[in-house]
Order: C-alpha cells, then sequence, then structure tokens
C-alpha cells in the first residue's frame, strides 16, 4: 500500500512537474515461459502499452521509456493467457443443462468465469444461439465483458441423434441431405463464425451416425466459404474418414482404439490439430470417485452451493459407481491419455480444450486447470502441456493475435507465484491476469482467487 502511495504520488509529481508519463507498463524480472515452446527467460522483461506486448527480451536487453510504469516481478512466473479451443457458453442453468439456458447473462457470466481462472479466450464451439454473434460483436466494441468469444455458432449434429443435449431448434443444425447442409453453412457463413462444428458418433451406439455425404458437404462448402472445420469423433475410423475429406481439427480424444501410423500420417499431411479434452472423460466419475478434487478453493469457488451439493450428495455417487456404462467410459478415458501421448511424441499438433460449459459436470475455469494436469499424467511435460494450451490454441481460434508473449501480440497473461514447468498445478497459483493490457479485477462481490 506504502509502495502503491509512492508511485501514486511520484506520477504526480511528474505530472505537475509538466513530463509526460509514458503509457508503456513494464513487467520485469519474472520467469518467462512466451507459449512458443522456447526455453524460458529468466529475469525477462515484458512491456506493453495499450493492448499490446511491444517488446520481450531478458533484463538489461530490452529498452523501455524512463518513465515507463514499471512492476517489480522478481520470484513470479509470467505464461500466455490460457485458450480454450473447445468449451462452450450458456448450456446449463443452475444444476441442469436447458435448452432455455442460452441466454445474455448466461453467457456474460461463463466469459467471466473463464478470465476469472485466467481463460483469456475460449472458442464456444457449437450449440449457440445466432445472439453470440451480437454478443461478439459488442465484445469486439469493448461492452462485452470476460474471456475473448470465438464462435462455432450453431455447429452440425444428426437428427434424432449427436449432440444429444438439450437445446432450442435454432442451436443446431441438424440437415438431412447434403443440399440442406450446403445451404445451412452459406446462412452460418453470413454470420462469420470463426470455425465450424459438426458431430460424427453414434454416441456409444444409441443413434444414427452422421451420413458421410453430409459432412462430406459440410466440409466442402465450409472451405468454400474460407472456414475451417472441427469435428467430434470418438472412434478412430472416424477421425480417419473425416481427415481424408478434409477437416482441420479434431475436436475431441480418439477413445476407441490405440491411434495408428495411419493416422498420425494423415494428420501431419494436413497439418489436423487435435484437442484432447480429457477432463470430459473424467469427469464422468471423478466427483464420484475422487471427492477430495471438490475440497480446492480453486474448485469450489467455480460451483454454486446448489451444484456442489449435487456432486456430494450420495445419490449422485451411487448413481455414477452403478452406472452400467462406468468401466467403458474409464476405458475411454485411459485410451484418450494414451493416444495423447503417443500423437505427441509423433509430433502432430496438439492443442488443448475441455468441453467445459456442455453440462453441469463440466466446469468452467476449474476444468481448464485440471486439464493441464491431465495431460502431464498422461506423459507430456508441463512445457509441452502449456504451448498446447496457448499457441497451439491459438491455431484452432485461427486469431493470429494471441496464443505467445512476443512483440505485437495482445497482451494477455498470468503472473503466477510459482514456476508451473516444476509442477503444473502452480498454474492455480495466480497473482494478477492480464487481458488486452488491463489487469482483471477479482469478480466484484467474491472471495478472489489470487494465490499470494
Ligand atoms: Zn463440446
Amino acid at each position: 500500500m506504502k509502495k502503491l502511495f509512492a508511485i501514486a504520488f511520484l506520477l504526480s509529481v511528474a505530472c505537475a512537474a509538466g513530463a509526460q508519463t509514458s503509457s508503456v507498463i513494464v513487467f520485469k524480472g519474472a520467469l518467462l515461459i512466451d507459449g512458443t515452446g522456447a526455453p524460458p527467460i529468466k529475469k525477462s522483461v515484458v512491456a506493453i502499452e495499450g493492448d499490446r506486448i511491444t517488446a520481450v527480451g531478458k533484463e538489461g536487453k530490452v529498452h523501455y521509456p524512463k518513465n515507463a510504469r514499471v512492476i517489480e516481478l522478481e520470484g513470479r512466473t509470467i505464461m500466455p493467457g490460457i485458450i480454450n479451443a473447445h468449451g462452450h457458453l450458456g448450456l446449463v442453468a443452475g444444476t441442469q443443462t436447458r435448452a432455455d439456458a442460452y441466454t445474455r447473462e448466461n453467457v456474460e457470466n461463463g466469459l467471466i468465469q473463464y478470465e476469472q481462472y485466467g481463460v483469456t479466450s475460449v472458442i464456444s464451439l457449437g450449440l449457440n444461439r445466432d445472439l453470440v454473434y451480437e454478443l461478439r460483436d459488442e465484445q469486439r466494441r469493448g461492452t462485452f465483458p470476460g474471456a475473448t468469444m470465438f464462435t462455432a455458432g450453431r455447429g452440425f449434429g444428426v437428427e434424432n441423434g449427436a449432440p444429444q443435449v438439450p437445446v432450442a431448434p435454432d442451436q443446431v443444425y441438424r440437415p438431412r441431405t447434403p443440399e440442406e447442409a450446403r445451404a445451412q453453412v452459406r446462412e452460418m457463413a453470413a454470420h462469420h463464425p470463426d470455425i465450424v462444428k459438426l458431430w460424427l458418433d453414434d454416441v456409444d451406439g444409441r443413434y444414427l451416425k452422421m451420413d458421410p455425404g453430409i459432412y462430406k458437404a459440410i466440409i466442402e462448402e465450409s472451405h468454400q466459404q474460407g472456414l475451417r472445420v472441427a469435428a467430434h469423433v470418438y472412434y478412430l475410423a472416424d477421425a480417419k474418414a473425416v481427415i481424408a475429406d478434409g477437416v482441420d481439427v479434431l475436436a475431441h480424444s480418439i477413445r476407441d482404439l490405440p491411434v495408428d501410423n495411419e493416422l498420425i500420417g494423415m494428420m501431419k499431411a494436413h497439418s489436423v490439430l487435435y484437442i484432447p479434452t480429457l477432463i470430459r472423460d473424467e469427469s464422468a466419475f471423478v466427483f464420484a470417485e475422487n471427492p477430495e478434487v471438490m475440497q480446492d478453493q480453486f474448485f469450489r469457488l467455480a460451483v454454486s452451493p446448489d451444484l456442489s451439493r449435487m456432486f456430494e450428495s450420495a445419490a449422485y455417487r451411487e448413481n455414477v459407481e452403478k452406472d452400467p456404462a462406468l468401466p467403458k467410459q474409464k476405458a475411454a478415458f485411459a485410451m484418450a491419455q494414451k493416444n495423447l501421448k503417443t500423437l505427441e511424441d509423433a509430433g502432430v499438433r496438439v492443442a488443448f480444450g475441455t468441453d467445459s460449459g456442455a453440462g453441469p459436470f463440466r466446469v468452467p475455469g476449474w476444468a481448464e486447470h485440471r486439464e493441464l494436469e491431465l495431460m502431464v499424467r498422461s506423459g507430456l511435460t508441463p512445457m509441452q502441456a502449456i504451448v498446447a494450451a496457448t499457441k497451439m490454441s491459438a491455431g484452432v481460434t485461427g486469431s493470429p493475435d494471441i496464443g505467445t508473449i512476443e512483440p505485437g501480440k495482445r497482451a494477455d497473461f498470468l503472473v503466477l507465484a510459482e514456476n508451473p514447468l516444476e509442477k503444473i498445478s502452480n498454474t492455480q497459483k495466480m497473482v494478477a491476469i492480464w487481458h488486452g493490457g488491463k489487469e482483471v479485477k477479482p469478480r466484484a462481490g467474491a472471495p478472489s482467487l489470487r494465490a499470494e
């Protein structure tokens, strides 16, 4: 407080003397993980002006104005803001997924929660009402808060099939013919979504999968409109089929079989991005099996008291344990972890996502930090997990502006009390979050997540 007062005093003296105060802010002395995968820089300098990073380097090697505001971060670590390339907005109200949940207020709350947890950008990957475009425009004008939103608009599913989420009819297209699919892609393209989403899954054998002629039409027409396509997949054979037709992103892990050389070759040849969403699979049972994960303040602040009560109830636990699908879900989770390690080692482009917001068990904010831990448990290094969650996920958004801490990029980064390269869960020890060159204030009326 004294220090702050002193700075304010000096500033006012400088202003009174007619000296121009620089609008440059300098973050000095932290260990810098820049998101590119390069070795971290000890005693770094990051300079920002407005919403942009202007200079990055080692202390003593970076020039900045003498009258810049300097924030000393000795002993801290800086890393880029997390980018969730597979999230959802406005699907959950209270403890339920509901068709009437997609409201301005719910979308806003979701974006604020992500931002409070250091997720500075999120792709809302399908199941959006067209309201999303209005809100995205407002956000670009600076009048809508929270994490920077990218969107896949409605997305493409199957009549009486996937996705099996209770949504309003105007939240997802379910084309019956390739022609209808093409027309719907064109209709959506007029809104300029950031990416297109399609679902290719029989949901455990319960529904008909999307017809190959339809997904081919969706991919072709999207590319014609200058849009990339992300596919929800589960099965290895389906992943190969959509890649053969040109899909750009796999939005979930392959969970039925080990990935093979044929798939790896296809993914590398087409530069396909892979989003594992491990927490999506773990969330089916983790709260019943490992209730201790819910004791953490980091988790508790992310869920409402109603949700907490539901997760902790004996009925919920019993439901999970008695679910005949449980062994299969666990096997899918194990397969997803194994496949992630194989693909990362093979040099496939691994990005990052959680499917948070898609249901009450997929807790936005908390899920992203858990996902980083699960990626490391799968055998990735903390650096690989961080690069996936920053630079590689920026690749899914299509925005060249975000993802790394380099001159010209947007000033989106986290200041951590401890080094996540030593222990990945240190990403939870956030001291400050900077988004678009502004420090994110702790949510009004809520206890702060900030570490000391
Ligand atoms: Zn999803």
